[in-house]
């Protein structure tokens, strides 16, 4: 089991304390118990001295009182007397004994025989007397301590002597209660006769109180537990022999009340318990104080912890404790500040993007999140920057990371709240929502040209938003619903496009067409076919050239037209591999219009992201090389606003296709907002008039003018020029007369496959 800090200082401290006070009170116990049972010891033997002197000395006395007596003229004539008539001397003998106090008299002739009895003594008696009678008569006087019928005699047998002894006289005198308190008073102890016989002892005489419940024990018998927990009076006793005649042993004992003796002892050791328990207490407090005073700062860094688990930071006092203690709570409130802050940091982080310093994506979603959690309306605005991965490609990362840079700045600016979502994408969440001329400005202010090194570039933003919740009511579906509408294809045309539920289902259909594209190119080529729609020569009406224009059928989508399936292989990064499958089957159907003696030049469209990237103009190249095929077999067309997009690597491109001896159009032309003099940099010798102008000629007189005013001008920068979309007789008319050089368009024919391409060849020749 674990114990706490201050229970275990306490445990050690306080029991160190109670054990030592402990063992010095049983020391105490010890030391004053054995002094008590000295004292004790030495009083008795003291008591025992004292009393033995004043018997002898009253033996002493008593027998000289004897001797006097015996030797006393008339006494022996008494006892003479007394020899021959036993009845007459009687009451001389008798005033004898009164005048030295006898208790017991009697004279026993020479043969033992009791002559006179004062007292009447037993049997028993007279036989002893009788046998301590031949020793004196004999031995002279002889004393003795005897019992007889519960009294005990200090005996005297002395012999009569008349000059030869005649007789004993026996004299006792009584040992009785007075002498017994005499010898207490003196010795100041308690004084007892005892009587054993038969191995059973009885007490004759006592000044010990007639209590039955006298415990009596040998001194060195006695411990502090029989002294001080009995409920009765405990003495020690001392014995000494009197007497001993025929199994009989007659002892005085002195007795000394052992609890009257210790008295003061156990008041010392009730004092010196108290103080020791006074001792324990106090020491117990004083050690629960400062084990308090010690684990109190523990206790409350060990609080702290457990709040900073759950991110609540909190000071503590740095003068609570002793000094490690100091010090330890200061390394805890600097780890503390460390945390935190680094906390903060990770927490900004977490929240933030690191490039803009505007928030991330995970802030936006709990933005958004929250937002819902208090029901509020809100619209939200996606914004895109077009083209982002051509603006790292082209300019470098430095270059695109600053323009982001710049964006954000531009954005941060806005009330709203706003979070970068993606590479080149960031949102802002309205609470107001924008009105349209809000929308116009904020689109205003972020394709301001941005300074990107020496060259200015200017950010093409597609814009997008949804109302919420009405268009989507959780943070998923506003993310999800902000990047379709970032995504939809008519952003090109539009300032920006509003979500609405067409647009999801769009979306997801491009999604199927990008995969099924994929797996198609990667798996079955075959399900892309080439038409041709030729290209006529206005001067000769002979066909030169045409335009090769894929077509795929999709097993599952059926047919897909390429004006759909195109723009999403750009976005899907796999145009290239379109590019070179369409390469291939013209290069074949080349060598076929070769062989069956026809002169035609094919066109071949390429994308942006073909004529940007210098490794696809290799290929390119050298593929039409490996086949055998050059610039006579094959051309190029590219659409206006491809070139102009990134027209430096562009124009480096053209100039390498251009240096191998392909002819180049420009494709769509019109519709790109760009001057024709832009375009004179640009190594092109055919400009395509785009078939918006050229479909409605015969009827829009605007169109006539654009179109006239393009032929010219193309005509006075060297230019040949193709004109798209002729439907009518009229229309081929008017650009006959225009010198325009070549004619494309339904009216002279649709595109045809191979086969029909070959057939309307092979017409076109008969006369
Ligand atoms: P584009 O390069 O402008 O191609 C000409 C488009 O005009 C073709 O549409 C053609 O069928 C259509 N057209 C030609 N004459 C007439 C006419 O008299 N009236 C009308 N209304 N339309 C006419 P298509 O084949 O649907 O191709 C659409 C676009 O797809 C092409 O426009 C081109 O940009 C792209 N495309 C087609 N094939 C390829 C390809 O292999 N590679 C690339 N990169 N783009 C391709
Ligand atoms: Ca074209
Ligand atoms: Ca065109």
């Amino acid at each position: 089991m674990r114990r706490r800090l201050n229970q275990t200082i306490l445990l050690y401290v306080g029991g160190l304390i109670v054990f030592t006070s402990l063992i010095i009170l049983v020391n105490v116990w010890i030391s004053t118990t054995e002094h008590a049972r000295n004292q004790l010891r030495n009083d008795l033997s003291v008591g025992q001295a004292i009393t033995q002197r004043i018997l002898q000395n009253r033996e002493q006395q008593l027998a000289t009182s004897a001797q006097v007596l015996t030797d006393d003229w008339g006494f022996k004539q008494a006892v003479v007397q007394a020899l021959r008539d036993k009845q007459t001397m009687r009451s001389v003998l008798l005033n004898f004994g009164r005048r030295i106090n006898v208790d017991m008299m009697a004279v026993i002739d020479v043969n033992g025989t009791m002559v006179f009895d004062r007292d009447n003594i037993p049997a028993t008696f007279s036989q002893q007397a009788a046998s301590m009678a031949q020793q004196a008569l004999f031995g002279g006087t002889q004393t003795q301590i005897l019992h007889s019928d519960g009294k005990i005699y200090q005996v005297f047998l002395l012999p009569v002597k008349a000059p030869n002894p005649i007789a004993v006289a026996m004299l006792g005198f009584e040992i009785g209660l007075p002498l017994l308190r005499e010898l207490s008073t003196i010795s100041q102890l308690d004084v007892s006769i005892t009587l054993t016989h038969n191995q059973l002892t009885q007490r004759l005489l006592s000044t010990l109180p007639a209590d039955n419940h006298v415990a009596q024990h040998e001194p060195d018998q006695l411990n502090w537990i029989n002294i001080a927990l009995f409920n009765q009076q405990v003495f020690a006793a001392q014995s000494a022999l009197l007497s001993q005649h025929d199994q009989q042993r007659i002892e005085l004992q002195l007795s000394e009340n052992v609890q009257q003796l210790f008295a003061g002892f156990s008041r010392l050791q009730l004092q010196i318990s108290i103080i020791a328990l006074l001792c324990v207490l106090l020491a117990v407090l004083i050690t629960a104080i400062i084990a308090r005073r010690v684990t109190r700062p523990i206790r409350n860094l060990v609080n702290q912890s457990s709040h900073i688990a759950h991110g609540n930071y909190r000071h503590l006092s740095e003068t609570d404790g002793s000094l490690e203690v100091n010090e330890l709570t200061h390394a805890f409130n600097t780890m503390q500040d460390n945390i935190q802050n680094r906390e903060a940091q990770i927490r900004f982080q977490a929240e933030h993007d690191l490039l803009t310093g505007l928030n991330n994506r995970n802030a936006l979603s709990a933005h958004i999140t929250g937002m819902f959690d208090q029901q509020q309306a809100f619209q939200a605005i996606g914004i895109k920057v077009r083209g982002f991965r051509n603006i790292n490609d082209v300019f470098g990362h430095q270059n695109a990371d600053l323009c982001l840079t710049i964006l954000a700045q531009r954005l941060a600016q806005q009330t709203a709240y706003c979070a970068r979502t993606a590479g080149g994408e960031f949102a802002l969440i309205s609470p107001r929502g924008c009105s349209d001329e809000q929308l116009g400005a904020l689109l205003r202010d972020l394709q301001a040209p941005v300074l990107l090194g020496n060259v200015e570039y200017r950010p093409a933003i597609a814009l997008g938003y949804l109302d919420c919740p009405q268009q989507a009511d959780s943070t998923e579906q506003v993310l999800r619903r902000l990047h379709i509408v970032l995504d939809d294809p008519r952003q090109k045309d539009l300032p920006w496009v509003k979500f609405d539920v067409q647009l999801e289902q769009d979306y997801l259909r491009r999604l199927t067409i990008i995969s099924e594209l994929k797996l198609a190119l990667e798996t079955s080529p075959n399900q892309f076919a080439v038409h041709y729609q030729p290209k006529i020569n206005t001067q000769t009406g002979q066909c030169h050239g045409a335009e090769a224009l894929v077509r795929w059928t999709s097993p599952t989508l059926g047919f897909v037209a390429p004006d759909v399936f195109i723009g999403l292989a750009e976005q899907a990064g796999i145009i290239h591999q379109l590019t070179f499958r369409v390469l291939q089957q013209v290069i074949e159907d080349s060598h076929n219009l070769e062989r069956a003696g026809y002169a035609i030049c094919i066109a071949i469209n390429l994308s942006a992201q073909d004529i940007l990237k210098s490794t696809i103009v290799d290929q390119l190249i050298s593929q039409v090389k490996h086949a055998n095929l050059s610039g006579k077999h094959i051309s190029f067309e590219l659409t206006e606003s491809d070139l102009v997009s990134d027209a430096t690597t562009a124009i480096t491109q053209l100039q390498r296709l251009r240096d191998a001896g392909f002819q180049l159009a420009i494709d769509d032309f019109g519709t790109g907002y760009s001057s024709l003099a832009y375009l004179r940099s640009m190594p092109v010798n055919t400009l395509k008039v785009d078939k918006s102008f050229v479909l409605k000629l015969d009827e829009n007189a605007a169109d006539r003018q654009i179109v006239q005013t393009i032929i010219q001008l193309a005509h006075s920068f060297h230019l040949d020029v193709v004109a798209e979309g002729v439907e009518s007789w009229n229309s081929w008319e008017l650009l006959k007369s225009w010198r325009c050089e070549s004619l494309q368009g339904f009216y002279i024919a649709k595109p045809l496959t191979f086969r029909d391409f070959t057939h309307w060849l092979e017409q076109q020749e008969q006369p």
